[in-house]
């Protein structure tokens, strides 16, 4: 017969820590701190399997539960020598809690004091000696029923609780301002109170029957599973909904009955700094949810429990510290002090900042409690980044209340005059280069980099987690909130409105990118202190802690590690950013992030309309592109650089408007006629599949050619200095081997004439960006031509696809919601589709170039589970933008060492058994 129902308690536990999928992480703790032996009222847990079957049988139990939950009743009844029901002796009372795999904080419901009614109130009363506590148990109970299984809880915000409304009236009525001054008259006729509101609203008796009230608290445990915010709460963090949770039913023991009860909560270290020793709030005479109800104002556990209650203070701390020894990791704890005697009632592994994450990571490895791969193993990879960007103080924001929320596009934090033209904004940057500057759009286009570049932060008021300005500020490393569409933008005006107010060019604001909020004024930020020690050196290692246990970290992980990381950069101080930061050669080079400072020049070509004149035009921006490539080479000191040939959608560098047109055609000596054709000439009705990559190179080889010649006369130029280059050459999008061929060939040819004539050669590779299906179906024949393969996954999930990044945001909420994508593809690789192109270009690559060399330049180099499958298909290194380089190394050493125990799984499982299987599923059969 399946079992449902596990015991846990001091006369015997089924259940341990290793079986949170079934027991959910409460109860397999609640088991798990039983046998250990610490002081746990006895309960049971009911598991998640009993959850999916709820809901795959029209909310019915399998048959079997009810005999298993009467027998594991009477074995609490046993243990704690209370009769639940009992109206003769003190009434055993129970809890019930939901409790899912991960903990969902908040989320879903729990019923305390199940197990009173008219008659065992008043034995509890007469028992405990103690009437006022007895009342107030029944008040709460009644309450808590009411709103959780009976459904009473106000539904939105303006709604009132019917029993928070009376039982206001009657502190009113009494003349006092707390609960615990009510007398047990004043309770008793708030529980008469509480009945009828029951009784009006549901039609129905309060159920008296126990047995009737704890299944009702099942119900309600099982139901909240599916509740509205539990759902939005788990994809938010990814949790399956099929997951289910538990419900655990546990003897109550009682935190409210006079001046030596208590009850708590704490951490075993800091939850924002990880700083060592216990901290917490607890309250005297009161029950578990107090604390945190915010009803009374809690006291500091580190401060007064030890004056208070000094036993408890001593038991509740080495308690503490066994458990955070046992389960290694910081443990977030509940407890109850119930006549001087400690109960535990929840431990769990604590939630932390990112900082607090790496500081007891590593003193714990210090410490001797974990080892180095442990510490790497559970810091979520994409908390490093809080480390990196610039703060608001807390006392800064004190005071502070949002004028209106975004999406938190780009971590960081930054204060500066509103600016809503990025020509004016890079304008008021050089007579000033300590302007402070937030750049606010509608959205953003590559037309706006420059002054994005200035930008201390970017607000956008459209565009969502992947939009332009979301990705560029990554890349450099800026504060962006985009998508905050409280904001209304008027360009003419100059002016954006935020609730009626009205915010003008020059008027400060802060936009922090951590939350997703806007606050009106100055907020004062700081440069993080691990990026003073490693870009400005305006710290020293010894004076900065958080940087030291950084350092720590990231030696360790690349002790691990195996893909190779390197950076996306453009220029030579990111360059000499991402070595600070451990980029091992340049990913990718984006050239035509470097013609936006030429733009003129680059117009001119664009705009040319014969070979001879383009080759003219050309000339100038040689120069400008060999400068632009020593400086990278010298900066990467002899790491590989990867470039790519010039891909832009041309026509966003030309003017658009008449009066632009008219401007630029003065300044190049041409007819503003002209101007204006090339423009509509350009103009690409889907620029994501127009005249884009290696297709403008083909069509204007002249174009490639020059760049391969600066690239290789830089290349010459750096090995004179004694500089060792290694620069690989790439062709952007090709789908087709002949595409490739074609490129290639002029790339050749332009390096051995360079190479010829200056008497110096250096090695380089010419590979392709596999960013189209088809380029991946045919990998095997690109590879016969091509050196390397660097995953281009932006594109590659455009066309993968089908969507477009650009006006995605229009549906992608809606699938989010709806859990068509699990994820936003563009954040998170789509692994199943676009993962499965990349398996295959992988695959047919190796089979004709067994050595071609493996990378991944997109995004997605820099989120953790795309990391993690780069690994996992065999990929040499993966490329981000620099301050997404330590979250890169750390997930790249968490896939070698998840690598490392599934091997050893899979060794153990086979060894047992002795044949050559990996599961033993044959032998058991
Ligand atoms: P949550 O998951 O929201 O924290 P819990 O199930 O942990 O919900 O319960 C809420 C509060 O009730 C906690 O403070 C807990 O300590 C308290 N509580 C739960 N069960 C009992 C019990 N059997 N005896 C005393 N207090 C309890
Ligand atoms: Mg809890
Ligand atoms: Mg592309």
């Amino acid at each position: 017969m399946a079992k449902y129902v596990y015991s846990f308690g001091k006369d015997g536990t089924d259940g341990d820590a290793t079986m949170r999928n079934l027991l959910g992480g409460k109860g397999a703790n609640l088991a798990e701190m039983a046998k250990i032996g610490l002081p746990v009222p006895s309960g049971f847990t009911i598991t998640t399997e009993v959850c999916t079957y709820f809901y795959a049988n029209g909310r019915q139990y399998p048959p079997e539960l009810v005999a298993q939950v009467n027998e594991a009743m009477a074995a609490i009844e046993k243990t704690m020598g209370k009769k639940f029901g009992d109206t003769k002796d003190l009434p055993l009372l129970v809890s019930c809690r939901s409790g899912a795999r991960d903990s969902m904080p908040g989320m879903m419901d729990t019923v305390l004091n199940i197990g009173l009614n008219d008659k065992t109130v008043e034995v509890l009363a007469k028992k405990s000696g103690d009437e006022r506590f007895a009342w107030d148990c029944y008040r709460r109970f009644v309450q808590m029923y009411g709103d959780v299984v009976l459904d009473m809880k106000p539904k939105t915000k303006t709604d009132e609780d019917p029993f928070e409304e009376l039982l206001h009236k009657m502190k009113e009525k009494v003349g006092v301002t707390e609960d615990a001054d009510l007398k047990p008259e004043h309770l008793k006729e708030l529980v008469k109170q509480f009945k009828a509101a029951v009784k009006k609203q549901t039609g129905h008796d309060f159920p008296e029957d126990p047995m009737e009230q704890v299944w009702g608290g099942i119900g309600a445990v099982f139901g909240s599973w599916m509740n509205d915010r539990a759902m939005v709460y788990r994809r938010m963090n990814g949790i399956p909904h099929d997951w289910g949770t538990a419900v655990n039913v546990q003897a109550m023991v009682f935190g409210n009955m006079g001046d030596t009860c208590a009850t708590g909560v704490a951490l075993t270290r800091n939850g924002a700094t990880g700083e060592k020793g216990i901290t917490g709030d607890y309250l005297i005479n009161a029950q578990g949810e107090d604390v945190v109800a915010g009803i009374r104002m809690p006291k500091r556990i580190e401060d007064s429990l030890h004056k208070e209650m000094p036993k408890c203070w001593e038991q509740f701390k080495a308690v503490a510290m066994r458990l955070e020894n046992h389960y290694k990791d910081i443990q977030d704890i509940e407890f109850t002090i119930e006549n001087q005697n400690l109960w535990m009632l929840q431990t769990r592994n604590a939630k932390r900042t990112g900082f607090a994450h790496v500081r007891a990571a590593v003193d714990m490895v210090n410490e001797g409690l974990i080892t180095p791969d442990m510490a790497i193993a559970r810091i979520p990879a994409n908390d490093l980044t809080q480390l990196l960007q610039p703060v608001f103080s807390g006392a800064g924001l004190k005071g502070k209340t949002p004028l209106a929320k975004g999406i938190n596009a780009g971590p960081g934090a930054a204060t500066g005059q509103i600016y809503y033209q990025p020509d004016e904004a890079e304008a008021a940057w050089q007579k000033d280069n300590n302007a402070r500057i937030i750049l606010v759009r509608k959205e953003t286009t590559p037309e706006d980099l420059r002054g994005m570049k200035v930008a201390k932060g970017i607000l956008t008021s459209s565009g969502g987690a992947a939009s332009h300005a979301a990705l560029v500020s990554r890349q450099m490393g800026k504060a962006c909130v985009c998508g905050c569409d409280a904001i209304s933008i008027d360009y003419k005006a100059e002016t954006m409105t935020v609730k009626g107010k009205v915010y003008k060019k020059g008027d400060w604001i802060s936009v922090d990118g951590f939350s997703g909020n806007v606050y009106e004024g100055e907020v004062p930020t700081s440069a993080s202190e691990v990026l003073q020690v490693l870009f400005d050196k305006s710290l020293k290692p010894a004076d900065a802690p958080i940087y030291q246990c950084f350092h720590q970290l990231m030696s360790w992980a690349d002790r691990f590690r195996k893909l190779g990381v390197r950076a996306n950069a453009d220029n030579p101080k990111e360059s000499e950013q991402a070595i600070a930061l451990g980029a091992q050669g340049i990913g990718l080079t984006r050239t035509e992030h470097m013609f936006f400072d030429h733009i003129d020049d680059f117009r001119a070509m664009i705009l040319s309309e014969t070979v001879e004149a383009r080759e003219k035009a050309l000339e100038p921006l040689l120069k400008y592109q060999q400068a632009d490539f020593e400086g990278i080479f010298r900066a990467m000191a002899g790491r590989p650089v990867t470039i790519r040939l010039l891909d832009p959608p041309l026509h966003e560098f030309v003017p658009h408007t008449e009066k632009d047109q008219a401007d630029l055609a003065t300044k190049l000596g041409i007819p503003k006629e002209t101007v204006a054709r090339r423009v509509n000439e350009l103009h690409e009705f889907n620029p994501m599949l127009g005249h884009r990559g290696c297709r403008l190179g083909i069509v204007y080889p002249e174009i490639t050619r020059m760049q391969a010649t600066a690239i290789c006369q830089a290349a010459v130029q750096v090995i004179k200095e004694g500089i060792d280059v290694h620069p690989e050459i790439m062709v952007p999008l090709a789908g087709n081997v002949a595409e490739f061929r074609h490129q290639e060939k002029v790339i050749r040819d332009a390096a051995a004439k360079v190479f010829g004539e200056a008497g110096v050669t250096s090695d380089y590779l010419v590979g392709t960006m596999i960013e189209l299906p088809r380029a991946c179906v045919t990998a095997d024949k690109i590879a016969e031509a091509a050196e390397f393969f660097s995953f281009g996954t932006n594109d590659l999930t455009q066309t993968g696809l089908g969507i477009s990044r650009d006006d995605y945001g229009t549906y992608i909420n809606e699938y989010q919601e709806l859990d068509i994508f699990p994820a936003d593809p563009f954040q998170t690789l789509d692994q199943e589709g676009v993962g499965a192109l990349m398996k295959i270009a992988v695959e047919k690559g190796k089979s004709t170039r067994s050595d071609v060399k493996l990378g991944i330049c997109g995004e997605h180099g820099g989120d953790p589970a795309s990391v993690k499958f780069c690994h996992k298909i065999g990929l040499d290194y993966v490329s981000c933008s620099p301050l997404r380089l330590p979250v890169a190394r750390l997930a790249a050493a968490q896939a070698a060492i998840q690598e490392k125990k599934d091997k050893a799984a899979a060794k153990k499982a086979t060894d047992s058994c002795g044949c050559k299987c990996c599961c033993c599923c044959c032998c058991k059969g």
